[in-house]
């Protein structure tokens, strides 16, 4: 029908009837559309050659056919199609529009009919006249677009959406079937640290490949989906077993535990998961999700790296945190929050050089709550920065009152430490209290360094630039971290109480531990403070170790603020003697004989107790060897070596030693002094929180 090659005058010259007809060539050629006609009995009498193209025929092949015959009746992808059929409007006469069809091809083609009944003048019905457009195309893309709609783009799993259609199937399929469905939800440990270590595009791969590893441990079992960030979930329709999904939970959990390895950098995260099954009960997907949600937490809260099954106690506990988050927000108002302060004394002299504000929050019916509760609780409720301004301002209040050589030590939540304002609240709480800004510690984690670098730098050289002294807390504990002391200049790190508690072996990997921690320190110019030390034994440890300060209930437990400033005006200069005195040990140099196994070896004494003494020797004693000693103070003195370290040791007497058997005896001796307050704070005699 289409005229090639003629001309618009030829074209001009034609009468209308052919250009029309022409126009209608023009349009049929495009392949936007088709044009068809029918025959009273609905079969066809005129049909585009376009139409009998895609069909694979000739348009005279199809004049005479029905034409329902052209179009398929089968619907296959879920898309939408016409509810009523083509056949339906031509049998009973009436127009119809946009019919969306399937063309009876092989390849997928869909058709939008539209068509009208055509009368003779004396308005009898003479057949169907219409048109159609091809929307093959369209409909691709519209199911091209249904499953982007349904897909993350990061990962290629299900979204958010794809995965509570599929959880709602699961669900209707469960009971129907008459059995149940189970739902992981999943957050990976750590995540946020390679992604803030490592930048976004990383973190982007580690998440493709955590991807991977779970559509590969789930395989045919369930449906596989991101939620968002690190969240993941997994639908379940018709696994419900607790062994089954023990086993399910921790092969994920070991699955995504192994080292990936991202431009070339090994990187470890893990993985906790809470787990729900359904009941044959009325529990909707929202109501499975928000389950899944408690037992995650319970995961989290259980250490990480584990699997939590929901169970229904979960919401009493979620309902006691909310009223917690309630009453915390309202603490502040309310005057239940009170700062205790622990002393820190130096290591050498015993005198006191500072105190550390630790918060207590007393509760109106759960009584004292401890900071490690409510403390992560103020962060995850974003009420940190309130109860931290408060801190900061009651500490530096209190410590205003002290003797000017004594510090508060407060502690900072890697939260308080990314707001900008910090360097100026700081400044303003100084300027507010009249405390000298080198007389404030403020006291960080590594938590700190796990953000934005850059950010991280320019507050620590804001917060030096006011005069405030910078203290690394818990060091030992975090992401180790020697890099940090390069590159912060901290005045002080404290090392952990894990360190320090059953340390006493000088041997031990804890020792160890310590001694190189104080070692790098000493290097970078900055103070160590020991916490946590409790005993005579940890105490005599991390002194020999170098330790330039110690904080630990053996010196005093957190204490009210009177007694604080009691001790302050006192303790600079000795510790109260009104406590129970502590034995005296003495500094002393004599020559000693040492009988062990049998030999008899020189050595020479350097403090002395009545329980006990330090030792020089160089020939090699073990720890727990039996000795005796003889130091001219009437006769053998039976003892124990307790700990070694080079050619000194430690050793505990079997009897108790009158020392003044030694003053008596030894007129040779040099005049014993006292090194150590004979009377420092002895654990639990102060303070009385806990
Ligand atoms: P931290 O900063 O490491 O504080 C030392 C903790 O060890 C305190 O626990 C203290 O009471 C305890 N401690 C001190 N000496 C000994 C000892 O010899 N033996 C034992 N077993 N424990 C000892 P506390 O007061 O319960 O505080 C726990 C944690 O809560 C603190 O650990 C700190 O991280 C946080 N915290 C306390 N107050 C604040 C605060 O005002 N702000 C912020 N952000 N965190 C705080
Ligand atoms: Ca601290
Ligand atoms: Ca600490």
């Amino acid at each position: 029908m289409l005229r090639t090659g003629a001309t618009l005058a030829e074209e001009e010259s034609r009468p209308d009837r052919a250009r029309a007809e022409a126009l209608l060539g023009e349009f049929e050629s495009s392949g936007k559309g088709w044009f068809w006609e029918t025959a009273r009995d609905g079969t066809v009498s005129y049909v585009s050659e376009s139409v009998a193209r895609t069909i694979g025929r000739e348009a005279e092949d199809l004049v005479g056919r029905a034409f329902t015959d052209l179009t398929s009746t089968e619907v296959s992808d879920g898309g939408a199609t016409s509810e009523r059929t083509l056949g339906f409007y031509l049998s009973s006469h009436v127009a119809f529009q946009d019919l969306i069809v399937r063309a009876k091809t092989k390849n997928e083609t869909w058709w939008s009919i539209s068509g009208r009944p055509v009368h003779d003048e004396v308005g009898r019905f003479f057949g169907f006249r219409g048109f159609a457009s091809d929307l093959t195309k369209m409909r691709q893309s519209e199911v091209e677009l249904d499953r982007l709609a349904r897909q993350d783009s990061l990962t290629g799993l299900a979204n958010r959406e794809a995965l509570r259609r599929a959880l709602d199937d699961a669900l209707v399929g469960a009971a129907r079937r008459k059995h149940r469905c189970s739902v992981f939800l999943l957050d990976l440990d750590r995540f946020k640290v390679v992604n803030d270590t490592l930048g976004h595009p990383a973190g982007d791969t580690l998440l493709r490949l955590v991807a991977l590893r779970l559509r590969d441990t789930i395989g045919e079992l369930g449906q596989v989906g991101r939620l968002g960030g690190d969240e993941f979930e997994v639908v379940l329709p018709s696994t419900s077993s607790q062994a089954d999904l023990s086993i399910l939970a921790q092969g994920i959990i070991d699955s995504l535990s192994r080292p990936y390895t991202i431009n070339g950098t090994m990187v470890s995260i893990g993985a906790s998961v809470g787990i729900v099954t359904s009941d044959y009960d009325d529990r909707t997907s929202d109501d499975l999700m928000r389950d899944a949600d408690l037992a995650l937490y319970a995961a989290k809260g259980a250490g990480k790296g584990c699997y939590r099954f929901f169970a229904p106690e979960m919401h009493e506990a979620a309902r006691e945190r909310q009223v917690m988050e309630s009453d915390l927000r309202l603490a502040l108002e309310k005057d239940e929050l009170k700062l205790m302060f622990q002393p820190c004394v130096d290591a050498s002299n015993e005198a006191v050089t500072g105190f550390e504000a630790l918060i207590r929050w007393h509760h109106p019916e759960h009584g004292l709550v401890s900071p490690a509760t409510f403390i992560p609780l103020a962060e995850e409720i974003g009420f940190i920065n309130e109860i931290g301004e408060w801190v900061l301002r009651t500490a530096c209040e209190e410590a205003a009152k002290w003797p000017q050589q004594i510090s508060i030590a407060v502690n900072l939540s890697p939260i308080q430490f990314k707001l900008p304002s910090l360097p100026s609240r700081v400044r303003a709480i100084l300027s507010e209290t009249g405390l000298a800004a080198k007389r404030l510690e403020l006291e960080i984690t590594e938590g700190v360094f796990l953000s934005n670098d850059e950010h991280v730098h320019d507050m620590i050289s804001s917060l030096k630039d006011i005069g405030v002294k910078l203290a690394l807390d818990d060091f030992g504990t975090g992401y180790s971290s020697l890099s940090y002391l390069l590159r912060v200049p901290f005045d002080k790190i404290k090392i952990d109480r894990s360190f320090v508690t059953g340390a006493s072996d000088l041997e031990g990997r804890n020792a160890a531990l310590i001694r190189a921690m104080v070692g790098l320190a000493s290097d970078l110019r900055m103070q160590t403070t020991a916490e946590g030390v409790e005993t005579d034994e940890e105490l005599q440890l991390v002194r020999n170790l170098g330790c330039s300060l110690v904080q630990g209930y053996i010196f005093g437990k957190p204490m009210a603020p009177d007694e604080a400033l009691a001790l302050a005006n006192k303790g600079a200069a000795t510790l109260p003697a009104k406590l129970p005195p502590r034995e005296a040990r003495i500094r002393i140099i004599r020559a000693a004989l040492l009988h062990h196994q049998g030999r008899v070896l020189g050595a020479r004494l350097r403090n002395i107790s009545s329980g006990g003494a330090l030792v020089e020797c160089r020939e090699e004693v073990a720890a727990g060897a039996r000795i005796e000693l003889d130091f001219a103070a009437g006769g053998l003195i039976e003892a124990e070596v307790r700990w070694v370290k080079g050619t000194q040791f430690g050793c505990q007497f079997k009897e108790t030693f009158n020392l003044r058997l030694l003053q008596q005896l030894a007129p040779a001796a040099p005049k014993p002094q006292p090194v150590m307050s004979p009377h420092y704070l002895s654990s639990g005699a102060v303070g009385g929180d806990k």
